[in-house]
């Protein structure tokens, strides 16, 4: 793509979220042409903000990924559901303990946001956890059962990845369900209101129909910007292809190829 860039007269928006996996890169590999068109787009006044509902890597991990595309973000240019799960703790649950089945760097985030850990906690916090033992799932489940507030993430069922789907914490929440009959009291990425809560303090005072969700998964980023009074497209670089969007019930205002289609040849 060269300088014949034009914004496509479809859209007209001041903030720009997009998702990450399947929208700005599949994997490894980026989308042909996605960090020419967000970088066109930041030339014109736009902001821009990338999410993700992976609570397995902090914010600076996806700075790094996204260098390595050739885009510098700044750090509060990426809100992970791992973000939002900490914005949420210490504006809404201030003091109260949580037992964290997370990753080790997660679980170093918690600490550094202050956030007291403990076996006998308050609240059982489920994150995306590579890490997870027996061990510590009977723990949570011990105190699920005695009642502990139960907070999660996200809800994604699965994790895309090269070898096939990952289980992700929606799949170990339903086994927590089983075993001690407890459903999350809150979940907070998206299609939740607690990321796009954290997203409206950072845009401040731009209206919400001039905030446009990108992404390319209809159950959650889509959800996401009808829930939330953003507008929304969906991109094909993904999950969703034109079977699957015309049998959803979910209907996004847009329908792009890839995020290419928000600027114009
Ligand atoms: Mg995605």
């Amino acid at each position: 793509m060269g300088v014949t860039l034009v914004m496509n007269i479809t859209i007209d928006a001041d903030v720009f979220l997009f998702d990450l996996d399947g929208t700005i890169y599949l994997g490894d590999v980026p989308i042909p042409g996605a960090i020419e068109t967000v970088k066109y787009l930041e030339s014109l006044g736009k902001r821009v903000f990338f999410l993700t509902n992976n609570s397995g890597h902090t914010g600076s991990e996806y700075v790094k990924k996204l260098a390595k595309l050739g885009y510098l973000a700044q750090p509060d240019q990426i809100i992970s559901s791992g973000d939002a799960t900490i914005w949420y703790l210490k504006s809404n649950r201030s003091g109260k303990s949580v037992f964290p089945l997370a990753t080790k760097t997660f679980t170093d985030e918690l600490k550094k946001n202050s956030i007291p850990i403990s076996k006998e906690a308050d609240i059982v916090l489920l994150a995306f956890d590579t890490t997870i033992t027996y061990e510590k799932i009977w723990h949570a489940n011990i105190l699920l059962s005695k009642g502990c507030e139960f907070i999660t993430t996200h809800g994604d069922l699965v994790c895309p990845s090269e070898f096939g789907n990952m289980p992700d914490v929606g799949s170990l929440t339903a086994l927590f369900t089983s075993s001690s009959g407890r459903k999350p009291d809150v979940i907070c990425g998206k299609p939740y209101s607690i990321m796009a809560e954290l997203i409206n303090q950072r845009i401040k005072n731009v209206s919400l129909d001039r905030v446009l969700m990108i992404g390319d998964r209809l159950y959650t980023d889509i959800l996401f910007g009808i829930k939330n009074g953003y507008r929304s497209v969906v991109v094909l670089t993904g999950e969703t292809s034109s079977d699957v969007l015309d049998r959803s019930d979910i209907k996004p205002d847009h329908i792009f190829n890839s995020v290419n289609d928000l600027v114009q040849l």
